[in-house]
């Protein structure tokens, strides 16, 4: 076992509250005795709701200190398609919910119209939306590095659970945090990567799209978002 999965291992354990490990000497009849491999780091017959439990009033990073609401994730449960973002913001972590201020309706926009102009028919209500970090990162900063590994435990059970056809990574931290890659976004965008064995597609991030000199970026991002419903729903 390398030193990254190691960390992890030990950082899953300390979540379900097991803070010591003892290494105890082997005897002879061990040393005899096949290893056996550590069980998996997402719980057997995971859901949602068993995830939202574990996740309780988490303070398991200093984000928590900042939120008003855990902002989980939002949307069809079995859905094909799941967004991710970089996490939530002022009106999210009021109304604790993911993409609902004006980036959110963006999205909205973005994934209803370029369906219902390639004749597919989907609502945002059929795709599942959530974020790499669950707690309001102070003044919209990034997430750190290590807020961004702590959080991601419950993204990738979520993506476990959820199995979608293909994954959207919205923006540079979904990308890293799914990925784990660090190139920008106008590198990734528009191809397609994997977690897992799910497909991947980066684009921006829709409050990227916002800022008004960002037209180029925004007709990309359409042409990305049209590949991957096409790639899920036809
Ligand atoms: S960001 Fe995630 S890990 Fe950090 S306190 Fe919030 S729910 Fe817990």
């Amino acid at each position: 076992m390398d030193r990254d999965s190691l960390r992890q291992y030990l950082s899953f354990y300390q979540d379900l509250g097991v803070t010591t490990l003892y290494r105890r000497p082997q005897t002879d009849e061990q040393s005899q005795m096949p290893i056996l491999p550590l069980p998996g780091l997402t719980p057997e017959n995971d859901t949602l709701l068993k995830i939202l439990e574990d996740i309780g009033d988490c303070k398991r990073c200093r984000l928590h200190a900042g939120r008003n609401k855990i902002v989980f994730g939002v949307g069809n449960e079995q859905a094909k398609l799941v967004f991710v973002g970089e996490g939530p913001g002022a009106d999210e972590d009021i109304q604790g919910f993911p993409f609902v201020g004006r980036a959110g309706q963006l999205l909205t926009q973005m994934i209803e119209n370029t369906a219902s102009k390639e004749g597919i028919p989907l609502k945002r209500a059929d795709v599942y939306i959530c974020n790499v970090v669950k707690c309001r990162p102070p003044e919209n900063r990034t997430p750190e590095p290590d807020e961004m590994e702590t959080c991601g435990q419950f993204l990738y059970r979520q993506l476990s659970v959820i199995r979608p056809r293909a994954i959207c990574a919205l923006g540079a931290t979904a990308a890293k945090a799914v990925l784990g890659r660090k190139e920008g976004v106008t590198r990734m965008r528009g191809n397609w990567f994997k977690w897992n064995d799910i497909p991947v597609m980066v684009t921006y991030h829709p409050s990227y799209l916002l800022r008004p000199y960002n037209q180029n970026a925004k007709r990309e991002a359409w042409e990305d978002l049209k590949k991957a419903l096409h790639f899920v729903y036809d």
